[in-house]
């Protein structure tokens, strides 16, 4: 990139890295210079308009010609009525570039004097002034007017977008009513003997799902949040299933406690720890 920054440098251009376009402007006319460098191409265009059709299809013959006595190096070039092109190919990108751009910029203002051809705004078509500006991720030539309609359309969009924050307490409660589910899940997965990570996992995906939804959007904190809010409601869960079991478990031996009793017991019992433990697998 430092070297394509030189050359362009050297020969006047300016150089856009994000989008690695060059970009002049040569007597009102707008040059930008797209480097493809993956494919070791570059595109040197220019918007314009002639005034006759005559003059259009001309300037389009001269071009092909101009790209037929340079095989090699050309690509392509023509003149479409609206903007000129020049696409050169060059395995040393960096080495031919900066000649490349030079004769091109030469040939379009030799034929641009030729034709009296005149700037025109590529977006709206207008003869009128021009620059080169950079719009979000694209550098173009454009009239002020279309610059000013292509910032304002790409500030709504990111407005909208910011307008769209995270609405954490109702993402919160979409994140509780998950886990709810979750632990009454649990308790009845508990009881039927079925593998309750099963349900733990559903807790945590249904609590992930409802804050989502709730609160518009999710960020880091609230992942982590609806998380840890779903793992809490998994342990409540577990803790009244172990009391349902010591329940049913010590009914077996012909003890009758409340759920609120049960769920004060430890259950110490070797026996129980067994059964638990059987049925967790
Ligand atoms: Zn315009």
């Amino acid at each position: 990139m430092a070297t394509f920054m030189k050359q362009f440098q050297s020969i006047g251009f300016g150089l856009d890295q994000q989008t690695v376009t060059g970009y002049r402007k040569v007597d009102g006319f707008c040059f930008t210079v797209r480097i493809d460098v993956n494919r070791k191409m570059y595109t040197v265009s220019v918007p314009c308009a002639v005034h006759r059709e005559e003059d259009a299809r001309n300037m389009n013959a001269a071009f092909q010609q101009f790209a037929a006595e340079r095989k090699k190096m050309v690509k392509s070039a023509f003149y479409d009525g609206r903007q000129i092109s020049i696409c050169y190919q060059s395995k040393e990108l960096t080495i031919n570039i900066m000649d490349g751009t030079k004769e091109a910029v030469d040939a379009c203002m030799y034929y641009i004097r030729q034709y009296s051809a005149v700037p025109i705004c590529p977006v709206c078509g207008r003869a009128i002034d021009t620059n080169i500006y950079a719009v979000e991720n694209a550098v173009n030539a454009m009239c002020g007017d279309c610059f000013l309609n292509a910032q304002r359309k790409v500030s709504d969009s990111s407005s909208s977008e910011q307008r769209r924050v995270e609405n954490v307490p109702l993402g919160i409660v979409g994140a509780i009513l998950g886990g709810l589910a979750g632990a009454v899940l649990w308790v009845l997965f508990s009881l039927m003997g079925r593998i309750v990570i099963i349900a733990g996992a559903l807790s945590a995906l249904a609590g992930y799902l409802l804050y989502k939804k709730l609160a518009c959007k999710i960020s880091k904190k609230g992942l982590i949040l609806s998380l840890v809010i779903a793992f809490i409601f998994l342990l409540i869960g577990m803790y009244f299933a172990i009391g349902l079991d010591v329940m049913n478990g010590v009914r077996e031996y012909g003890v009758h406690l409340s759920l609120a009793e049960a769920l004060c017991t430890q259950p110490t019992d070797s026996n129980y720890q067994d059964r638990r433990a059987m049925r967790c697998l």
